[in-house]
């Protein structure tokens, strides 16, 4: 059989593992030393640090086609490796590592981001404040997640003796919004693109927190045209595979937020709410399979995160015997770690 390439070892690596496992393939996980979890799961493990290019070698000879499930991989290393065997290609991870770029690639794309200013340096924040206005919010241009890397300005003296990080920053506008959602697409080799429902996604200290189907009617109403520059961006970037686009739903139409380059948390649902889930779709684009239809099975589903400490109850997770259990065996549960998360259908 063939064997698929994981860069990442988190829970993400984890279920598009069990997927590939589900339709014959072997895994292969590459991660730096950490939890990994998906190694758990996977026929071969290389713990090796991103930069070792020897070690990203010999890890892709073994595979015949390699994925990431986690966007900060460093674009350098990968550089050096067959491209063909790539998917997502390497533009992906490069315009989805960066914030500017990324809210540039949808400037390009016809789309709508909230209103941006790069800060590069120190010198450059009390301008961009100036000139966006506040409310608004000064984020790392590169590896926040969760919230991470994230400074509310909510007046101008809230900018003063600020320290803008080496690798630079952006400052956007903070919006009103009447929610968040998100568009999961997955493209074929042949560049064919479908679409699963966009659930309403609702965040907890920066961190999401639940997903729940059916969405408010905004989200129906602003959903085509955030499909529509989702599929723009996919379309440009030649993608293949799972791509994630945030979203908020505001009185003055979608604004898009941040993308990713994979599987998405928000789509975790769709292993019993669809009938093809993101993990299974995904590999099947990156091995030029034909796509699995990504309906929805039911009118309603709910999805909840289990957060830290959240998640050990296992046994009272299971109490309710509809309940979908999905726990990602992390060995510490510690404060806002996503350890797991349970899914209910209908
Ligand atoms: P993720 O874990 O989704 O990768 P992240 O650390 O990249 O998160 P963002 O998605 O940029 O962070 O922001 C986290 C949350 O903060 C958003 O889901 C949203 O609730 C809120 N937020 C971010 N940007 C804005 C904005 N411009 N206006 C209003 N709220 C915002
Ligand atoms: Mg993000
Ligand atoms: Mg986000």
């Amino acid at each position: 059989g063939s064997t698929i390439g994981i860069l990442g070892g988190g829970q993400l690596g984890r279920m598009l593992a069990m997927s590939a496992a589900q339709l014959g393939y072997r895994c292969h996980i590459y991660a730096p030393e950490g939890d990994n979890v998906a190694a758990d799961v996977a026929a071969r493990y290389t713990c090796a640090p991103w930069h070792d290019g020897d070690a990203l070698a010999a890890f892709a000879r073994d595979c015949d086609v390699i994925t990431y499930e986690f966007e900060n991989v460093p674009v350098g290393p990968l550089a050096g490796l067959p491209q063909d065997k790539l998917a997502p290609g390497i533009r992906a991870l490069e315009v989805a590592q960066d914030r500017v770029r990324e809210k540039r690639f949808m400037l390009e794309a016809g789309g709508t981001p909230a209103d941006f200013v790069a800060v590069d340096h120190d010198s450059e924040l009390a301008d961009a404040v100036e000139r966006i206005g506040v409310p608004g919010i000064l984020k790392t241009r590169r590896d926040g997640y969760d919230g991470k890397g994230q400074w509310p300005i909510n007046d101008r003296a809230d900018a003063q003796g600020v320290r803008i990080p080496e690798t630079g920053c952006v400052y956007e506008a903070r919006l009103t919004f009447e929610c968040e959602f998100s568009v999961i697409l997955v493209r074929g080799r042949d560049g064919e693109v479908r679409f699963w429902d966009s659930t309403r996604n609702l965040h907890k200290d920066g961190i999401l927190a639940h997903c729940e189907l059916p969405a408010p009617a905004i989200v129906a109403e602003q959903s085509a045209r955030a499909r529509d520059m989702a599929r723009k961006v996919a379309d440009a970037l030649g993608y293949v595979g799972v791509l994630t686009l945030e979203f908020f739903a505001t009185s003055r139409g979608p604004v898009f937020n941040e993308m990713a380059p994979r599987v998405h948390n928000s789509g975790h649902w769709t292993i019993e709410g669809a009938v093809t889930s993101q993990f299974e779709n995904h590999i099947r684009a990156i091995c030029g399979l034909p796509l699995g239809d990504t309906a929805s099975v039911s009118r309603t589903m709910v999805m909840d995160n289990l957060i830290g400490a959240d998640a050990l109850d296992l046994a009272g997770h299971l109490s309710d015997g509809r309940a979908h259990v999905h726990l990602y065996g992390k060995s510490e549960a510690r404060t806002g770690r996503k350890m797991g998360h349970v899914t209910r259908i209908g």
